[in-house]
C-alpha cells in the first residue's frame, strides 16, 4: 500500500469538500447561535465556554453502514438515528445538550444523500437546541461519527456507579421494540433464526411503529432533566436491559432482582411477537435507548410525578439488592434461568 496514495484526497474530494461542508453543514441550518458556542464551523476548531458550575459531558458514537444500519437505509432517518442516540447518552448522564460534532466518511459525493442527511439532522438539532459547531469529512466506506457535548450541573451528573440496596429499578418506555423492529425490517439480529415476527403479515401501523422505533427513538432528555437529582443512577438501554442493568450493578458493587412480568411492553410488540421472543427482545436486544435508573424508594413519588409532567411514561421493573449480577423472578417471586446475551460489538 502506497503511504501517500490513501493519505492524499482525491483532486475530486478536494475541490467539492469545501462545498460541502458550506452547502450542507455550515449554511444548512444545523449551524446556529447559541450562548456559549463562541466559535463554530468554519476555523480550526470550535470555541466553548463552559459556565463555573456545570460539567462538560461527552460522548461519542459510531455508526457504520451495514453494520447499524441497513445499506439501502433512508439517509434523513440514519441522521435522525445517529443524533438520537448521542442524545440518549447525554440523557443518560442527566446532561443538557450544548452542542455536536460530525465526522463523516463518504464513498461518494452523493448530493442527494448528503441534502438528505444534512436535513435528517435538522429536527433534533433544532428541538434540544444543540448545533453542529464542527467536524470532518473524508473518503472510504459510509460511516457517520458523531460527538455530542452537553453540560451537567456539577452535583446532579446520573453515573453507572450509585446504586445502592434497597433503591427501585425504573425503566421509560416500552422495551424490546428496537430488536424488534430489525426483524421488522427482514434485518439479521443476533437473536438467532427463531427470533421472528408471529407472521409476515403484520399491519402497516406496527410496521411503521417499529420503523420510528428504529430511527426514531425519542432521547430522554427531559426526564433526565426533571429527576436527576433524584436518581441514584442511571444508563441507556443501548445494548439489551440485562447487558446495561449488569454495568449499574457492576460499577455499583450490588446486585439487581428484576421482575419480568412487570416490563413495559408496545402494543405493537404484543402484536407481532411471541411473549418468549418479547421477553429475549427486551431482555438482550438493545437499541431501545430507554433509559433504566435507580433511586431511593423515598423518591419514587416525586419521580412518577415528574415523569407524568415530561409525558414519558415510566415503569417500576425492579430493586437492588445487596451481592452481585441479576436474578429474574416470575409474578410469584421463583427465580427463572435466562441465557446471558446482550449484544457484544466484537
Ligand atoms: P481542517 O483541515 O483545519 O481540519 P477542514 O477543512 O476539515 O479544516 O474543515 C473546515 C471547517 O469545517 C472546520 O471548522 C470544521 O470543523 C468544519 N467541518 C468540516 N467537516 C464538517 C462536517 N462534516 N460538519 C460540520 N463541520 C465540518
Ligand atoms: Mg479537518
Amino acid at each position: 500500500l502506497n503511504f501517500r496514495s490513501v493519505s492524499f484526497r482525491s483532486a475530486h474530494m478536494y475541490q467539492s469538500e469545501f462545498e460541502i461542508i458550506r452547502r450542507y453543514f455550515a449554511e444548512s441550518g444545523l449551524y446556529f447561535d447559541k450562548s456559549g458556542v463562541e466559535l463554530g464551523i468554519g476555523d480550526d476548531a470550535a470555541l466553548l465556554q463552559v459556565p463555573e458550575d456545570k460539567l462538560l459531558a461527552l460522548s461519542m458514537d459510531i455508526l457504520v453502514e451495514s453494520v447499524h444500519f441497513p445499506m439501502s437505509a433512508d439517509p434523513g432517518l440514519v441522521a435522525n438515528r445517529a443524533l438520537a442516540v448521542n442524545l440518549s447518552d447525554l440523557a443518560a448522564m442527566a446532561a443538557e445538550p450544548f452542542c455536536f460534532t460530525l465526522g463523516l466518511v463518504l464513498p461518494d459525493n452523493d448530493e442527494h444523500w448528503l441534502q438528505e442527511f444534512s436535513q435528517g439532522l435538522l429536527p433534533l438539532a433544532r428541538k434540544y437546541n444543540c448545533p453542529l459547531v464542527g467536524g470532518d469529512i473524508t473518503r472510504g466506506p459510509l460511516s457517520i461519527c458523531i460527538q455530542v457535548q452537553g453540560l451537567c450541573e456539577k452535583h446532579h451528573a446520573v453515573r453507572r456507579s450509585g446504586a445502592c440496596v434497597g433503591d427501585k429499578i425504573y425503566v421509560s418506555g416500552t422495551l424490546g421494540d428496537g430488536a424488534i423492529a430489525l426483524a421488522s425490517l427482514a434485518q439479521e439480529s443476533h437473536l438467532g433464526k427463531s427470533f421472528a415476527l408471529i407472521s409476515e403479515n403484520i399491519s402497516a401501523n406496527c410496521r411503521q411503529y417499529f420503523e420510528n422505533a428504529y430511527y426514531k427513538p425519542e432521547p430522554r432528555i427531559e426526564l433526565a432533566r426533571r429527576t436527576a437529582s433524584l436518581l441514584s443512577s442511571g444508563i441507556d438501554i443501548s445494548d439489551g436491559l440485562l447487558g446495561d442493568l449488569g454495568h449499574i450493578t457492576q460499577a455499583s458493587g450490588v446486585g439487581a432482582k428484576l421482575s419480568v412480568n412487570l416490563l413495559p411492553f408496545s402494543a405493537s410488540a404484543i402484536c407481532c411477537m411471541s411473549e418468549e421472543n418479547r421477553l429475549l427482545a427486551a431482555l438482550h436486544g438493545g437499541d431501545d435507548y430507554e433509559l433504566c435508573c435507580t433511586l431511593p424508594a423515598n423518591n419514587c413519588a416525586q419521580f412518577e410525578e415528574q415523569a407524568r409532567q415530561a409525558d414519558t411514561p415510566v415503569t417500576c421493573i425492579g430493586e437492588i439488592v445487596a451481592g452481585s449480577g441479576i436474578v429474574c423472578v416470575d409474578e410469584a417471586g421463583n427465580s427463572l434461568s435466562i441465557e446471558a446475551a446482550s449484544y457484544q460489538h466484537f
